[in-house]
Order: structure tokens, then sequence, then C-alpha cells
């Protein structure tokens, strides 16, 4: 198979999906993804929850700009939000970081440890010494948001081509050839939306990686602790961000928020991080570990300075970047995706230019 496109999209995970649905009402654009299915690797893998309070002052624009789209998105008709709350928890010793939680947020509300404990009753009284509450965290239904994206594209006509894993690609002509199991496909436009393997692209197309780190972060799914109801629980997380809690379809998910800078790969938990992680869980909780129903590792990647990576390279012709989201790739999909199509079909970015500069890939810094 060829297929000749105006825009060539590396990577069917939520970043390349939905850009190339915002892409697609304006130009012929093909997703070309390695695996058989879209959604495999870390879209497949998050935790699926909208904060507006995380990461960055960049990423907090990209969060309000994309919570009402969330809220209410224009492809869908419905919602894929769902109440959740987050509750940050802070022992002693970890007051300091509970404090710079509550002045940098909004929308973040102090709670007592008292009533920490009235929302989550299995958290250790005597161990909660501080508490606060964004009651607007949602739930997010990752899968939907996809497929919504995925048909999007496909009602303007653009295409997804799995089992297509793009191995060498070259310029010519002002064209990007990719060659791919499922065939070559040309366009003088390349969108590097690989996730974790977005480095490695740039190193085939010949343009400067941006030393994208890929982090493994893992989950466990645990049954409900005994004689509790935990679905409307919030989600609860250590103010140092050392372990994480979910309410996940009557379980509960716990992470280790565990960061371990790996290489690229179809990644799975370590035993030993996994472990340590369900030991802090426990220590800060009555609950007891007995048996853990399933696990998972994604990779989240990020940049030196913790910023997607949004713009067209400042060293190779037509290839566009759209990586290093880390742990925020899902909720800022619909910023980023509008973004991309913006600056993909030269139109002026709706974002504000301080927060497109910041995400530019040409900023000082960045290269590896
Ligand atoms: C445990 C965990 C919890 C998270 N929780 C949240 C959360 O609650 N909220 C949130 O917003 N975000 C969360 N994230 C982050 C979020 O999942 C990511 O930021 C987001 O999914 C990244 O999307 P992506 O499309 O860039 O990457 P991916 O989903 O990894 O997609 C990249 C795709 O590129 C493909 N690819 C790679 N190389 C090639 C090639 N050469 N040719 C063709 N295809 C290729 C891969 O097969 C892959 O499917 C979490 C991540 C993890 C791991």
């Amino acid at each position: 198979m060829t297929g000749t496109a105006d825009v060539l999209v590396i990577g069917g995970g939520i970043a390349g999906v939905s850009a190339a649905a915002r892409i697609a009402p304006d130009a012929r654009v093909t997703v070309l993804e390695h695996e058989g299915a879209i959604g495999v690797h870390a879209t497949g893998r998050s935790a699926a929850i909208f904060i507006a309070n995380y990461g960055n002052a960049t990423l907090r624009s990209l969060n309000a700009v994309s919570g009402p789209e969330l809220e209410a998105p224009d492809f869908l008709d419905d919602t894929v939000l769902s109440p959740r709350g987050e509750m940050v928890v802070a022992t002693e010793a970890e007051l300091p970081d509970l404090e710079r939680h509550l002045a940098e947020g909004t929308g973040v509300e102090r709670l007592t440890p008292d009533e920490a404990v009235a929302l989550v009753p299995v958290l250790r009284r005597e161990l909660i010494h501080g508490a606060a509450i964004e009651r607007d965290a949602r739930d997010i239904d990752v899968d939907r948001l996809l497929q919504g994206f995925a048909r999007l594209l496909r009602r303007h006509g653009g295409r997804i081509v799995t089992g297509a894993g793009a191995g060498r690609i070259e310029r010519a002509d002002g064209v990007w050839r990719v060659a791919t199991a499922a065939g070559a496909f040309e366009a003088p436009v390349l969108v590097n939306a690989a996730g974790a393997w977005a480095d490695t692209v740039a190193g085939l197309a010949g343009a400067t990686p941006v030393g994208l780190v890929p982090m493994r972060r893992s989950a466990a799914i645990l049954p409900a602790p005994p004689g509790h109801a935990v679905d409307r629980w919030p989600l609860f997380v250590s103010a140092s961000e050392s372990w994480y809690a979910k309410p996940e379809a009557g379980k509960l998910m716990v992470s280790p928020a565990d960061e371990d800078p790996v290489e690229p790969h179809d990644a799975w938990p370590d035993d030993m991080v996994l472990a340590e992680g369900l030991d802090r869980f426990e220590r800060m909780t009555t609950v007891e570990v007995t048996r853990v129903e399933r696990s998972w590792a994604g990779l989240r990647s990020f940049v030196a300075d913790r910023t997607p990576v949004v713009g067209f390279a400042p060293d190779a012709d037509g290839f566009f970047w759209l990586a290093g989201q880390g742990g925020y790739g899902v909720q800022t999909s619909p910023a980023l995706s509008r973004l991309a199509a913006d600056l993909v079909l030269g139109r002026v970015p709706a974002l504000p230019a301080d927060v497109v500069a910041a995400l530019h890939p040409g900023r000082p810094g960045l290269a590896a």
C-alpha cells in the first residue's frame, strides 16, 4: 500500500489522533500507528483524571482551555468527565508541600485532618496533619474521548493505519516519505506524536532530538477494603506525590507515583517499585494489601522543563513536534490538538502567544 496525504501523523495515541482529527477538516491526514490498535501505550494506561491545578503555569493554561471542551466535546453527544475530586493529604513532614499546593492552586480548599478522614475513612487520622481538596477534579472517560476523536477524523476523510510502524523516514523534494510494514506513505508535513518514541522518530528523520525522557509510572488494582464502598471517594494523594489512590469500578487503583527514567519500550511494572509504593500507601491507611488483582505501567515522557513540545522543528522542514506531554497528555489533548492544527495549517493560534512560545521546540535549553 502507498498513501499520499497533506499531513502524516506518526503515533496513534491521544496526541496523534486528536491532532489529526482537528487537522482533517482542512487537509488530507493519515495517522500511522505501529501497534494493531490505537491507544495501546501511555494513552491506554493513564489514571484518567482531569486536575486543573496539575503541572506548571503553561500546563495550567492548557488545562483551563481543555476543561470546558472535555465537559462538552463538540464531537460527542455527552461529556467525557464525571465527578471525582482530588484530595491531597500531608504528614507532618509534608506540610510545606501542602502549603505550596494551596498557595499555587486555584479552587483548592483547605480541609482539616478530620474532614479528610471523613471523606476517605481508611486514612490513618494520627498521621494526617493537613489536607486540601480540588472538588472540581474529574474522571475522564479516556476511551470515549480517543474513539470520539478517531470518529471525527474519519468523518472528515482522515485515515488511521495500524500495524504501520515508521521505519525509514526520508525527505526529498519537499516531501516526507515514510516506510512502514503497511506500505510507504508521503506528505509534505510530518507530525511526530510518537509518545515515548518521539526522539527516536526525530533521529530517523534527521531532526535534533529534544532530550525526551520516558519515565515509568506503575499502578495496581486492589480489591475495595472490606466494609467500604469506595466509589464516591476522591482520588487521594500524598502531598509529596509519593503514592496516590483512586476508586476504579468499585476497586482501588494505587500508584507508587514512580518516575523512573527508562528507554522507550512496552512498559511493565518493576515488582520492587510497586511493592515499595504499596507499602507507602499501606503505612498511611488501614488497608492491608493482601492481593493485587492487576498491575500495569506506562511511560510519561518529559523534556527538561516538563512542558510539552509543540511546533515545527527549527532544523527540519515540515517536521512538527507534538511530544513531551508527561502526565498531562489526556487532559490537555483538547488544547494541544487545536494548537497543533492551527500551526500545521498556518493559522494564527487561538492560544495566547506566551503559551505558544513556552511550548515551541526552539525554546532555550531544550535540545539534548
Ligand atoms: C500511569 C499513568 C497515569 C497517567 N495519568 C494521566 C492522567 O490522569 N491524566 C492525563 O491527562 N494524563 C495522564 N497520563 C499521561 C498520558 O497518558 C500521556 O501524556 C498521553 O497518553 C500521551 O499520549 P501520546 O499520544 O503522546 O502517547 P502514546 O499514547 O504513548 O502514543 C504514542 C503512540 O506512538 C506509537 N509509535 C511510536 N513509535 C512509532 C513509530 N515509529 N511508528 C508508528 N507509531 C509509533 C506508539 O505505538 C504509541 O501508540 C498518565 C500516564 C501514565 C503512564
